[in-house]
């Protein structure tokens, strides 16, 4: 197996520091998950940022190196400027929204460029001294993707494959963008560029062909006598792993204790970073609508919502939360009783126990984005559910529902539409509850990430050779 160099914007763990002592411990998240095994198989390094450790004293950095050289993690640290102008400047203001369709969330002017291109060049630099001929670098996300490129120039004969967490969107919106081209010739550096859906990866080769004139053919596009492959690799989740959690002895307490408390009751389950791209209002306000429509299920609907805090230094997510502690507050003045609200809303994030406990929980689970990449919440909810029961409502416009076509899908924009769905899943029954959810689990199991590293990295390993392409 070739040595794997992983380059990602985070790197997979949490610095924690109490008093004199700090520890590194690693991220339980998707990828750290998935990309675990190859990367220590493979006797590679992780580059990535540690997150802020600008508190730490210069004894405790020194531990904290160590600590994460143990674990193969190289750090590059960011100033606060760079974290304010690369990460939440043009990462999250700019290539966020303009990735997820939104392009009145973009500043009018974009001042953060030059830092996003200058943190992409320390990236590039970083990597490439720890290069060593016969290795593969996978660069990771839109906060780098001109670290492709940049590794080309100086590294021309390496392996390079880049994947696109986000959704990749139309070329009509990605044109928008003032350094476009830029970005897609970065992208370009890489032998492979992998997105979640075949959609995404055919909205970069129409923005390829409309922007630079480049043709993609069957999934190839030559450039600068080079073949790139363009192609789709849905991200899955540790199904195992959820299914065996969602099992445990303190999970099914906790399972036990929230249906007795909510006997009487069915539960609808939304659970979200508290993000503009999840659709938390349009999903509540369809709520509001069945207990429009259907008094006779006031005092019987329960919506738990988490919303995990987000990105709070950006003003828009500000905003957000108010728009949505606003109309929590609404429905339950208009819809609670003295014993009960529609709507049990927890802003704060929770660990992979209490989330399989809510998955269990749910009798529908509302994952209604109006854009995402992927979104793994679907998945997980699918892996806890050994039971074989409850319902998905899945937003179209989620990577996740080009996979799970035996969800409810919903158009998260028709709020009347999702008001049918949701009453169309709680009257749904048992049996057709039981195979619909049959074949999601099937399809979540087998296609986990576990097999999403492996295709990915196969088809990167398998593409011709430095000294055949060079030939
Ligand atoms: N998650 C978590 N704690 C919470 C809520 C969510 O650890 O309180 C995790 C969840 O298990 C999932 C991830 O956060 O793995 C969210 O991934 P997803 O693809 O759904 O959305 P993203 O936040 O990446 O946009």
């Amino acid at each position: 197996m070739p040595r794997l160099l992983l380059v990602s914007n985070r790197l997979p763990v949490t610095v924690k520091a109490e008093k004199d002592h700090v520890s590194v411990v690693r991220s339980p998240g998707g990828l750290a998950t998935g990309l675990s095994r190859p990367h220590e198989r493979s006797g590679g390094v992780w580059i990535g940022w540690p997150g802020d450790v600008s508190r730490l004293s210069a004894a405790q950095r020194t531990q904290v190196e160590s600590q994460l050289s143990a674990l193969r993690c190289v750090p590059l640290y960011l100033s606060a400027s760079e974290v304010s102008r690369f990460y939440e400047g043009y990462s999250n203001r700019v290539l966020w929204p303009l990735c997820h369709y939104l392009l009145d969330r973009i500043p009018r002017q974009d001042r953060d460029w030059e830092a996003y291109a200058k943190v992409n060049e320390r990236f590039a630099e970083l990597a490439a001294s720890h290069y060593q001929p016969g290795d593969t670098i996978w660069v990771h996300d839109y906060q780098l993707m001109l670290v492709p490129g940049l590794l080309r120039k100086r590294l021309p004969e390496a392996r390079i494959g880049y994947f696109h967490h986000i959704p990749f969107p139309s070329s009509e919106i990605f044109r928008t963008l003032p350094h476009r081209e830029d970005l897609l010739r970065g992208l370009l550096g890489a032998d492979l560029v992998g997105f979640h859906t075949p959609s995404y990866a055919h909205h970069f080769s129409s923005s390829l062909l409309r922007l630079l004139g480049l043709e993609t053919d069957l999934d190839n596009v030559t450039y600068e006598g080079r073949t790139v492959r363009v192609g789709g690799f849905p991200m899955g989740i540790d199904a195992e792993a959820f299914e065996k959690v969602s099992q445990e002895p303190g999970v099914l307490e906790e399972l036990r204790v929230l249906k007795e408390r909510s006997a009487g009751q069915r539960l609808l389950v939304g659970i979200d970073r508290l993000d503009y791209t999840k659709g938390i209002p349009r999903r509540m306000l369809a709520l509001q609508r069945v207990l429009e429509r259907q008094p006779a299920l006031r005092g019987r609907l329960r919506l738990i919502q988490v919303a995990v805090p987000s990105r709070t230094q950006v003003e828009d997510y500000a905003a957000y939360r108010d728009k949505v502690d606003e109309l929590v507050g609404r429905i339950n003045g208009m819809y609670g009783t003295v014993h009960n609200v529609p709507i049990h809303y927890l802003y704060r994030s929770f660990n992979e126990k209490q989330l399989a406990g809510l998955y269990r929980a749910a009798d529908v689970m509302l994952v209604t984005p109006v854009r995402d990449g992927m979104n793994l919440v679907a998945k997980e909810f699918c892996a806890c559910r050994p039971d074989e029961d409850g319902v998905l409502i899945l937003s179209e416009f989620a990577g996740a529902a080009s996979e799970l076509r035996d969800a409810l899908i919903v158009n998260p924009y028709d709020v009347e539409a999702m008001a049918d769905a949701i009453e169309e899943a709680l009257r749904m029954p048992v049996d057709t509850r039981r195979r619909r959810m049959r074949t999601l689990r099937a399809q979540v199991k087998s296609r986990d990430v576990h097999w999403w590293v492996g295709s990915f990295l196969d088809t990167l390993q398998g593409m011709p050779t430095p000294s055949i392409r060079k030939g």
